[in-house]
C-alpha cells in the first residue's frame, strides 16, 4: 500500500493507472476506521482493479462548537487496517492541499433543498462542506465508483445528487450500515460515549425497528410514530433532534401510495451526536399519512 500526501502525487499515481487501463474504486473517510469503513473497502476491492481511500477530517463540514478539534485521529492503526484489507493507495492530504485558497474563500458546492432538511436543519452548512470536499476528492481521484455508507443516508443522497447535477462521470454507491452485535450503528463518534451511555445507545435501533413494525401494520399515523420515537428517546436521557419518516428516494414527506420509506433519527447522548436510519419496504402501499 502506498501513502501519498499531496494532490500532485495522487494525480501521478492515478494517471499511471489510467494509462494501464485499470479501474478505480474510492472510499472517502475521516479516519478512525472501524468495521463499517472496512466493509466499504472490501466491496471497493471487488468492484475495481485499484482501490483508493482518503483520510481527511474536513473542517468546513463541522459547525462552530462541534467536535472538529477532538475528532479521533488514529492514523497508524488505520494504516494497518487498510493494508490488511488490500488497499492500493491511501491519500492523506493536509488543509493546504485541499483548500489552497483558504477555507473561507474557497469555492463551495451546495446541493439545494436536500441539504436544508433533517441533519441540514440542525447542522447548517454541513452538507455544503461535505459536497465541497467530496467533489475535490472525486475530481482528483477520478474513480469509476465511489462508495458511501448508508449510516449517513442523507449524505449518500446529497452526493448522488451532486454527482448527477455536475455531470460527474462516477457511480455513487450506497452501502449497508454495519452494526455492533447489540444493534448500535458503528461510528467513530461512539468513542465519545461513557459506559452507561454506551449501554443505552442501542435503544436508537430498537426504536427504529419498533417504528418500522408499526409503519408496516399501518394502524398508527406517521406523526404518532414520530412523536412516540422522540418521547421515548427523551425519556431514556437522549436529546433527540429528529425522529422522522420520509420517502426513501428523496427524503420528502411520504405520500399515500408510497412503498419505500426511510425512518431517520438524530439524537445526542452525552457529548455524542448519534444518527441512524432504517429502510422500510411496505408490504402494502401507504394508505394515509
Ligand atoms: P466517516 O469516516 O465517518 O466520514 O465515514 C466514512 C464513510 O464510511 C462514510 O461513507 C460513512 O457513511 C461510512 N460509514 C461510517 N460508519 C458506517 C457504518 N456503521 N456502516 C457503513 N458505513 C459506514
Amino acid at each position: 500500500m502506498k501513502t501519498v500526501f499531496s494532490v500532485d502525487e495522487l494525480r501521478a499515481v492515478v494517471a499511471d493507472w489510467r494509462r494501464a487501463g485499470e479501474s478505480i474504486a474510492f472510499v472517502p473517510t475521516m479516519g478512525n476506521l472501524h468495521e463499517g469503513h472496512v466493509s466499504l473497502l472490501r466491496r471497493a476491492c471487488e468492484l475495481a482493479t485499484r482501490t483508493v481511500v482518503s483520510i481527511f477530517v474536513n473542517p468546513i463540514q463541522f459547525g462552530r462548537g462541534e467536535d472538529y478539534a477532538r475528532y479521533p485521529s488514529t492514523l497508524e492503526d488505520d494504516k494497518q487496517k487498510l493494508q490488511a484489507a488490500g488497499l492500493d493507495l491511501l491519500f492523506v492530504p493536509n488543509l493546504d492541499q485541499l483548500y489552497p485558497g483558504g477555507m473561507e474563500e474557497d469555492t463551495r458546492i451546495t446541493v439545494p433543498v436536500l441539504s436544508t432538511i433533517l441533519c441540514g436543519q440542525f447542522r447548517p452548512g454541513h452538507f455544503s462542506g461535505v459536497a465541497t470536499v467530496v467533489s475535490k476528492l472525486l475530481l482528483n481521484v477520478q474513480p469509476d465508483v465511489a462508495l458511501f455508507g448508508e449510516k449517513d443516508y442523507q449524505q449518500v443522497l446529497v452526493i448522488k445528487q451532486m454527482a448527477h447535477d455536475l455531470l460527474m462521470p462516477v457511480e455513487i454507491l450506497g452501502m449497508p450500515i454495519v452494526r455492533d452485535p447489540d444493534g448500535l450503528a458503528m461510528s467513530s463518534r461512539n468513542a465519545y460515549l461513557n459506559a452507561s451511555e454506551r449501554a443505552c445507545a442501542p435503544l436508537i435501533f430498537q426504536l427504529l425497528t419498533r417504528a418500522a413494525d408499526k409503519l408496516r401494520r399501518q394502524d398508527t399515523s406517521l406523526i404518532a410514530i414520530e412523536t412516540a420515537g422522540m418521547a421515548e428517546l427523551a425519556a431514556a436521557g437522549f436529546r433527540p433532534e429528529y425522529f422522522s419518516i420520509r420517502r426513501a428516494q428523496d427524503l420528502s414527506a411520504p405520500r399515500p401510495g408510497d412503498t419505500s420509506v426511510q425512518i431517520l433519527v438524530a439524537a445526542w447522548l452525552g457529548t455524542a451526536r448519534l444518527i441512524d436510519n432504517l429502510r422500510v419496504e411496505m408490504p402494502a402501499p401507504l394508505q394515509s399519512v
